[in-house]
């Protein structure tokens, strides 16, 4: 054998893979029914994944909200858990656990992230103040807008092109969100909500550069700023992999110091954290803690439980040091991008660049013949169940609810599908499966009519909201 064969060999096997931090010590059985009993189903749900029975779902991949793994460690915290009403200890190890990871001084817990967007949005938004934020999300506009508060948009333009490639598509656009301070006046904005990644525009990271540059911009205008820190520990991975200066430094540094941006933060812990349950707010203010602390009690519970059973908060405190961990995230984010790849080397249309925590499938693009009030995304969301049984979300028109004045459907930009990934649940093959079921409905897309709404209920519609097929 010559230098140069023993050389290819080498370098064939020099490759190497990424793979999961973790082996898998207990299993839960899929089950997949067949194509007829999916028809009824899916008929029977008003075409809405969301009024599927789990039972009759394959490869769930409707949200990754509450639906991931636990590790051993936190089933082992589980059964430290102190049920005492009042002081439990566990209640200490999660504040202590926010304060160690993301920074904050006072801490409210909360039964989930809405819960803590309730109790925020009543503290600190006068009614008809502005709320500008970098993209809607369905319950943090809503509790802002019950309390009185008006959104306004205000992330940059390209994060409503789901074909541009730019690095940070969540970042705030300083210019609209002076000119918003400047138009409306400082005191009439309640405060600016940043969302770290940006979920409706398919996981989107923010820039460290962005939220400092907003913080100053605040800080000139004496405006507070915000945190929705559900998927922080996902724009943390972004900035390691693409901002100059940060790729040294570990997630749990970046995510510190992103924190340190901001006023205070609410958070969904059933996200980054690695629980199936359980949320947080917490602020660097006492007096605003004090207001805080005194609403939890009316909306959640005590102010050491919010809602919550010991044993939750004790998972919730390891979850979120087992989530700040590199490999986790790496391993996490890399899962996404491997079904990302293979949908674009099939050429199906998906948001790029690919976020932290799903596949955005861009369902205009799918579907070009539908127009948006057919229910492009939610047509698609039903054909890939009718396919292979994998329940997907519609992040589009219906998601995107009426215009509170004029009461017309909002017509946002973006009309998408979304796979959401769970963390540490599926395996690579079972990522395999779905790039093949969405070439399967990609490859019928012409025959698709789309759908028409006969039920809309009244708040965040697209939840319990039915169709019929046109
Ligand atoms: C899920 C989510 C929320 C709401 O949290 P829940 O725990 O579902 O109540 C808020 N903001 C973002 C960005 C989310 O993804």
């Amino acid at each position: 054998m010559s230098p140069n064969t023993l050389m290819t060999i080498g370098q064939q096997f020099s490759r190497r893979s990424w793979a999961e931090p973790w082996k898998i010590k207990m299993v839960e059985p899929l089950n997949m029914i067949t194509r007829d009993d999916r028809e009824k189903a899916l008929a029977e749900a008003g075409y809405n994944t969301f009024l599927l029975r789990s039972d009759d779902v394959y490869i769930d991949l409707l949200t990754d909200s509450g639906t991931g793994a636990m590790s051993d460690r936190q089933w082992a915290g589980m059964m430290l858990g102190d049920e005492a009403y009042a002081g439990s200890r566990n209640f200490y190890h999660l504040e202590a656990a926010i304060q160690k990871f993301y920074g904050y001084k006072y801490i409210v817990p909360t039964h989930q992230g809405r819960g803590a967007e309730h109790l925020i949005s009543q503290a600190v938004i006068k009614k008809g103040q502005y709320v500008p934020g970098n993209m809607y999300f369905t319950t943090t506009r809503l509790h802002q807008e019950l309390a009185g508060g008006i959104f306004v948009d205000v992330i940059i333009d390209e994060a409503h092109d789901p074909q541009i490639l730019h690095k940070f598509k969540g970042n705030i656009d300083l210019d609209k969100l002076e000119s918003l301070i400047k138009r409306e006046g400082a005191e009439n904005i309640a405060y600016v909500s940043v969302a770290g990644t940006v979920n409706m525009a398919g996981g989107q990271p923010v820039s460290m550069a962005n939220i400092k540059a907003v913080r100053k911009l605040a800080d000139h205008h004496g405006i507070k700023v915000f945190l929705d820190a559900t998927r922080l520990v996902e724009n943390a991975f972004f900035i390691q992999e693409r901002e100059d200066g940060y790729e040294n430094r570990s997630i749990a540094e970046i995510l510190l110091e992103f924190c340190s941006y901001s006023h205070g933060a609410w958070m969904s812990a059933k996200k980054d954290s690695l629980v199936n349950i359980g949320g947080w707010l917490a602020v660097d203010d006492r007096e605003l803690f004090e207001e805080l602390r005194n609403l939890v009690v009316v909306y959640e519970g005590l102010h050491t439980y919010g809602g919550l059973a010991g044993r939750d908060l004790e998972a919730m405190a390891i979850g979120i040091a087992e989530s700040v961990q590199d490999e986790h995230i790496q391993s996490r984010i890399g899962q996404v991008r491997y079904l990302g790849e293979l949908l674009t080397t099939w050429g199906i249309p998906i948001v790029h660049p690919v976020g932290g925590h799903a596949i955005f499938l861009d369902a205009k693009a799918f579907y070009p013949h539908l127009e948006q009030i057919k229910f492009p995304a939610q047509t698609l969301a039903a054909e890939l169940y009718l396919d292979s049984g994998i329940r997907s979300m519609e992040r589009g028109i219906a998601s995107a609810g009426r215009n509170a004045k004029t009461g017309d459907h909002n017509y946002p930009k973006l009309e998408l599908t979304r796979l959401t990934i769970p963390r540490r649940v599926y395996t690579q093959a079972h990522m395999d499966v779905v790039a093949e079921s969405v070439r399967a409905a990609y490859e019928t897309r012409d025959q698709t009519r789309g759908l028409k709404m006969v039920y809309e209920p009244k708040y965040l519609r697209f939840f319990q909201a039915r169709f019929e097929r046109l």
